[in-house]
């Protein structure tokens, strides 16, 4: 027998008949041999035959459910590793921010497994609770520190007295450019070890890992502190694992270095047009200047402008907004005065709600915004300078 697959003309036929009484029977498979020999999904493998014999496809979730449900049954069936009294362990850095494990954790967990005899106990540290897929991953405890008190200095304190507590054989982190690889790179300062970056694949004792040029790799003995990337090993597979938590004493409580004082007020002219998150726009349509910056002002926003706003002389060059200035991304953009020609309206296609104030109902701007004033800018600049300031006496000196 060779390996060539053949088509089967009358499984063709009944799988194009989804009412054929052995179709079921016949689309067990998900790939089916379609002409030209390439194998495909069948579109319509999803969804279930309903009492009148009609193809309904399920929106409720309950199919996915209980897919769900029958995987964790099939999981609690898996032997159980337990280890009680570990006699070394290895610790599991992971930086990602997901509530779910991500490939890479799976394989940094399998990596460990590799590396772990019978007594070792695989410990995983993660920024989020994850009970739900520890034990099917491989961890035999759990410890999870809060990301938002993340401080570089407190969190490498953390791991020191981790690393003092229980002296892992390894510490497993992901290279990447986020927290676990600074971090890792602290540690192993800290503790004056080498650590092995950039680790790929694990066999037999070595790691064969990416060197400076990108097609080049080299094979490197283990230290304790391995920073790895994605497939560096296989996840665990035909068991499960306690992932109780880690009883750890004083993994809390260091004084960090750097201390959150938290926000501080900052002048809103002093934030860049393309960063602030509230713009207070002017073109054309403003007859007060003078007022036009005591209600930006006012109303603690940034000023922004149309480009005939700039080439009259009224704002400067780096105010102007649009496709031959800024490109802003604000939250509430405010536009007074502005027409809404194309270039203009280019530079701010991401604001997230745009308020236009302009006497023609009938312009760009009025089509392109969110809620609308079809009146004088004045008028309503005035207002709200009253409304913030609580009377006029503040404006006395606006001309
Ligand atoms: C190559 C090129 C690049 C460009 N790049 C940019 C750019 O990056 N940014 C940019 O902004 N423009 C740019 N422009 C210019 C653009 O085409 C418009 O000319 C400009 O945006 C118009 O500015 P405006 O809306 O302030 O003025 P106008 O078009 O004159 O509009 C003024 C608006 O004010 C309203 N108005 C008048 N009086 C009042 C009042 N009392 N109260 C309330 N509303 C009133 C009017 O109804 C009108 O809608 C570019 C043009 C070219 C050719």
């Amino acid at each position: 027998m060779d390996d060539i697959k053949r088509r089967d003309p009358r499984k063709e036929h009944i799988l194009r008949n989804r009412l054929h009484p052995q179709y079921d029977e016949m689309a067990v498979d998900h790939d089916l041999l379609m002409s030209g020999g390439t194998n495909r999904k069948n579109p319509h493998k999803q969804g279930y035959l309903s009492a009148e014999g009609i193809k309904r496809i399920d929106r409720s979730g309950a199919a996915v459910a209980a897919a769900g449900v029958a995987k964790k049954q099939q999981e609690q069936s898996l032997p159980l590793r337990a280890i009680v009294n570990p006699s070394h362990y290895i610790v599991v850095f992971s930086d990602s921010d997901s509530a779910k494990l991500t490939v890479l954790d799976k394989d940094m967990l399998g990596l460990a497994h590799s590396l772990a005899d019978g007594g070792t106990a695989v410990v995983m540290i993660n920024l989020h609770n994850r009970e739900d897929d520890l034990a099917s991953a491989g961890a035999d405890r759990a410890l999870t520190l809060d990301a938002a008190n993340y401080s570089p200095d407190n969190w490498l304190a953390i791991l020191q007295t981790i690393d003092t507590e229980l002296s892992p054989k390894h510490w497993i982190f992901a290279d990447d450019t986020l927290v676990g690889g600074d971090l890792a790179r602290r540690l192993a300062a800290s503790l004056g070890v080498r650590p092995v970056t950039r680790g790929n694949l694990y066999a037999e004792g070595t790691l064969n890992c990416g060197g400076g040029d990108a097609s080049k790799s080299v094979n490197r003995k283990l230290s304790r502190i391995l920073l790895v990337e994605e497939q560096v090993a296989d996840p665990i597979a035909g068991f499960i694992t306690e992932a109780s938590s880690l009883d750890v004493t004083e993994v809390a409580g260091v004084i960090p270095k750097v201390t959150d004082l938290g926000g501080v007020a900052v002048d809103p002219a002093d934030i860049p047009l393309a960063e602030t998150r509230f713009i207070l726009s002017g073109g054309n349509g403003i007859r007060n200047w003078a007022l036009f910056h005591q209600c930006a002002q006012a109303l603690g926003a940034t000023e922004g402008a149309s480009r005939v706003a700039v080439d009259n002389g009224h704002m400067p060059r780096t105010t102007q907004v649009g496709a031959t200035g800024t490109y802003v991304n604000a939250k509430i953009y405010i536009a007074v005065g502005i027409s809404g020609a194309i270039q203009h309206l280019q530079g701010m296609t991401t604001c997230e709600t745009v308020i236009a104030l302009n006497t023609d109902a009938n312009c760009e701007m009025i089509k392109r915004a969110d809620l609308s004033i079809i009146a004088d800018s004045s008028e309503v600049m005035q207002a709200l300078v009253d409304a913030t300031f609580g009377g006029k006496g503040e404006l006395d000196d606006v001309g």
